[in-house]
């Protein structure tokens, strides 16, 4: 295949500020070659011009697609603790149709412009979907919980099966835990030697329930997980931020999902622990089921370094990574659309360790290219309206 060029009103680089009449070359694999300013219109001729902006792929940092069949199930401002507990019943349910939910989350994350997504896994149900995918680059996170001290060996034990399923038939999966909450010490012990120098996710913050337990012992979570595990004893550390700094080695890189509830300075002090730190937002999962997002020019002012996500289709009605840049952006009308946007691309490959062949449109990266169309030009940023399409 020969070079391509492709040209809109507006290129967005994110290393780099917008250029106006933006020019990407793109060789025939799909490689950045050149990207410039076209400063004479006459220039634009040997392009494909397209009426909008052109992004780099997404990358999509936090997602569950094996609960893609759970679409549409849970009402809104569910909270998190009645959400945990309906998915752990739900999750059962025949294997053509979690199969067939996976294949139509796979092709919407691709119809909506992500090129890598960070996967958490509780089973091997979406190995055989993501063997076929074209495009589109998996981060396979293998998810650990277990509350009581007496199932840590057999949650480890399952896990690590479902590790190897991944080694086998994938390029592997990494093994991480799902909470600070739902975490006993003895499981974290056990995962320590998987975590060293990984990328590891954590769920953290993400309701208050979280906090009532682990700072006071007390709260919903605190009252259902008391009672029915009579081993019960709450994982060391004083607070969610607290166990994660007792836990996460500080050798690893974590992924703090969600941190809705978290106090940002608590989070900028975490993350100051480790070499590279993300916290990971999902605003239309979090608007949801908490109907709150956390507070995003906050993370901003603090220099934290963020990515999205969108969770999966059990507590969000799409997976557009566009959609969820528009909730954050309609939420907090101080955020610039540069910085959600670089947040949703770059953020991400830089967490996932991509960021020398994804996340921006630089010579020598691989990034594919977007198109928004519908795309507000007078406060540059989509609306509502805006759709999105791969063009590369
Ligand atoms: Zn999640």
């Amino acid at each position: 295949m020969s070079i391509r060029r492709f040209a809109a009103h507006y290129v967005f680089p994110i290393e780099g500020p917008p250029l106006r009449n933006g020019v990407v070359e793109l060789d025939g694999q799909g490689y950045v070659r050149a990207v410039w300013e076209a400063r004479n219109p006459d220039a634009l001729h040997s392009t494909e011009f397209h009426n909008g902006a052109i992004v780099p792929g997404f990358v999509n940092a936090h997602c569950h697609l094996e609960l893609s069949h759970l679409r549409g199930t849970m009402p809104k401002g569910l909270g998190l603790t009645e959400f945990v507990r309906r998915v752990g019943s739900l999750r059962q349910a025949p294997p053509e149709r979690v199969a067939q939910a996976i294949d139509q989350a796979i092709d919407e994350l691709q119809r909506t412009g992500a090129v890598a997504v960070a996967d958490i896994c509780n089973t091997p149900d979406t190995i055989a979907a993501k063997r076929q995918a074209k495009g589109l680059r998996f981060c396979n996170l293998v998810e650990v919980f277990g509350i009581g001290p007496h199932e840590a060996q057999s949650a480890y034990a399952k896990a690590k099966s479902v590790q190897a399923s991944f080694a086998a038939q994938l390029d592997g999966a990494q093994l991480v835990p799902h909470a600070p909450y739902s975490v006993s010490d003895a499981l974290w012990v056990l995962l320590q030697p998987e975590l060293q120098g990984q990328r590891v996710s954590l769920h953290l913050g993400e309701s208050q329930a979280e906090y009532e337990l682990l700072q006071h012992e007390r709260g919903e979570l605190f009252n259902r997980y008391s009672r029915s595990i009579a081993s019960y004893s709450i994982p060391t550390g004083g607070s969610p931020e607290g166990v994660a700094a007792h836990w996460l080695p500080a050798s690893c890189h974590p992924l703090l999902v969600h941190c809705t509830y978290a106090h940002p300075e608590a989070l900028r002090a975490l993350c100051a622990r480790f070499g590279q730190a993300t916290v990971v937002t999902c605003p239309e999962s979090n608007l949801h089921l908490e109907g709150q997002l956390p507070p995003l020019p906050e993370w901003r002012r603090l220099g934290l370094h963020v990515a999205m996500g969108t969770d999966s289709l059990a507590s969000a009605t799409q997976l557009s990574m566009l959609h969820n840049i528009n909730l954050a952006l309609d939420t907090f009308a101080e955020l610039p659309f540069v910085e959600v946007l670089r947040w949703a691309t770059l953020g991400g490959a830089e967490a996932l360790g991509l960021e020398t062949q994804l996340g921006s449109i630089a010579v020598g990266k691989q990034p594919g290219l977007c198109l928004i169309e519908q795309f507000d030009f007078a406060f540059m940023r989509p609306t509502p309206q805006s759709t999105v399409r791969r063009l590369a």
